[in-house]
C-alpha cells in the first residue's frame, strides 16, 4: 500500500458550483403545525386507505416496475384528456423531470431562464448540471415582465424557458396572452410549471397542440401524494421520446405506480379535497385581509403569500408557538418582509390566524 496517496477532500475532487450550493433547506417541523411546503392537509378517505393496504400487501416489489409504467401512463391520459399525438414523461417528482431536462440541453453555455422570485429549483437544478441561469425579474405586482423576458431570450438564447402556472412562491397565474408571446419568441423549449393546476382552474395544456417547443409539467405532490414522489411531463412525441433516452429505467417504483393509478380512478376524492382547500384559501385570505399591517396577495394556489413588517421576528414567534410557514424575507428583493402560508385544515388555518394576530401584537 502506498502512504504517499493523498486522500481526496470535498474541496480538492468536488466541481467549484457544487461547492458554492447550499442545499435545499428543509427545516425540522416535528410536532408543528406544518404550513410551510405545499402538502395536502388530508388524508385519503378509510376505505381508500383500506384499499390501498390490500394493493401494497399483493405488489410485487421483489419485480422490477414496469420501466414503461403503460398502466399508470393511460391512466393519467384518460384523467388529463391528453391527445394521441402528444406523449408522457414520468418522473420521481417533477424536480427529478427538471433535472432531466437540463441533463439533455446542458452543453457548455447552454442557459436556462426563469422568472424571478419563482420557484428555487430552477435556478440550483441550472447550477448543477452546469449550465448558466438567468432570472428576469417580475414586476413590482409579480407579472411577467414581457419585454424584459424578450430581450433576455434575445440576448441568452435560452435552451430552456421555466415559467410556474400559478407562480410559486407568489401564487399568481401570469397572463397566458403573454407566455403564448414568451413561447412564440424562445428559441429553446418552455416549460410551463403547473404544480398548482388543482387549485387554479387553468391550464396551459391545451396549447400544446399549438407550439411543438412547449412542454406543460405537473406533480401529484401538491394534490395529496408528496410522499408518493410522482410528476409527469407532457409535450410532442418527438421531444418525449428524446427525454426519455434520459430517464432512469426504473425511476418510479412499483409502489407509486400501484398506489397513483388506484388514486387516479378515484380523482373526484382528490378533486373535492382541492375544492375544500380552494374554499379555505378564501377564508385564509379574508382573514390575513383583517390582521393589522398584514398584506396578503390574492393566490391561485394553496398557500398564500403576505407581507409584515419585522417578517423575521413575526416568522420566529409564529414558529414559538408551534406553527411552522415559509420565511422569504431574503429569497429576494421583490419578496422582502414576504413570508408564505400554505392552506392546511380549517383548524389549521385558525390556529396560524391566532399565532399570527399573537406576533404581531408583540412588536406593537
Ligand atoms: C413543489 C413544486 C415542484 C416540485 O414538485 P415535486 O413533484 O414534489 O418534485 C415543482 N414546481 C413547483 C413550482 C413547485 O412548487
Amino acid at each position: 500500500m502506498s502512504s504517499t496517496n493523498i486522500v481526496a477532500t470535498p474541496e480538492s475532487l468536488l466541481r467549484q458550483e457544487v461547492l458554492d450550493l447550499k442545499a435545499y433547506p428543509v427545516p425540522n417541523s416535528a410536532g408543528m403545525v406544518k404550513l410551510d411546503a405545499m402538502e395536502n392537509p388530508y388524508l385519503l378517505p378509510q376505505s381508500l386507505r383500506e384499499e390501498i393496504a390490500r394493493l401494497v400487501a399483493d405488489a410485487a416489489i421483489n419485480r422490477y416496475p414496469d420501466a414503461d409504467a403503460q398502466q399508470l401512463k393511460a391512466s393519467i391520459r384518460a384523467v388529463i384528456g391528453l391527445p394521441q399525438s402528444l406523449d408522457i414523461l414520468l418522473g420521481n417528482g417533477s424536480d427529478e423531470i427538471i433535472q432531466l431536462l437540463a441533463l439533455a440541453v446542458a452543453k457548455p453555455d447552454a442557459t436556462l431562464l426563469s422568472v424571478e422570485p419563482s420557484f428555487v429549483m430552477y435556478r440550483m437544478i441550472a447550477t448543477f448540471t452546469g449550465m448558466q441561469y438567468v432570472g428576469v425579474p417580475l414586476t413590482e405586482d409579480f407579472a411577467l415582465n414581457l419585454p424584459a423576458v424578450l430581450a433576455a431570450m434575445q440576448h441568452h438564447r435560452p435552451a430552456l424557458v421555466f415559467l410556474s402556472y400559478p407562480n410559486n412562491p407568489t401564487g399568481n397565474l401570469f397572463d397566458a396572452e403573454v407566455i403564448a408571446q414568451i413561447i412564440e419568441a424562445a428559441p429553446g423549449l418552455v416549460i410551463v410549471d403547473e404544480a398548482y393546476y388543482a387549485f387554479a382552474n387553468a391550464s396551459l395544456i391545451p396549447m400544446l397542440t399549438c407550439y411543438p417547443n412547449l412542454l406543460v409539467m405537473r406533480t401529484f405532490s401538491k394534490l395529496g401524494m408528496a410522499g408518493l414522489r410522482l410528476g409527469f411531463l407532457v409535450g410532442s412525441k418527438a421531444w418525449i421520446a428524446q427525454l426519455e433516452k434520459l430517464r432512469l429505467p426504473y425511476n418510479v417504483s412499483v409502489l407509486t405506480q400501484l398506489v397513483a393509478e388506484k388514486l387516479l380512478r378515484h380523482h373526484d376524492v382528490l378533486l373535492l379535497q382541492s375544492e375544500q382547500i380552494k374554499q379555505d384559501r378564501v377564508w385564509l385570505y379574508e382573514r390575513l385581509v383583517g390582521v393589522a399591517d398584514v398584506r396578503p396577495y390574492v393566490s391561485n394556489a394553496n398557500f398564500i403569500l403576505f407581507r409584515v413588517m419585522h417578517a423575521d421576528k413575526i416568522f420566529n414567534e409564529l414558529k414559538k408557538r408551534g406553527v411552522l410557514i415559509k420565511n422569504l424575507n431574503k429569497a429576494h428583493p421583490l419578496l422582502v418582509d414576504c413570508l408564505r402560508v400554505t392552506v392546511g385544515t380549517p383548524l389549521e388555518n385558525e390556529q396560524f390566524i391566532q399565532a399570527l394576530q399573537e406576533s404581531i401584537h408583540q412588536f406593537n
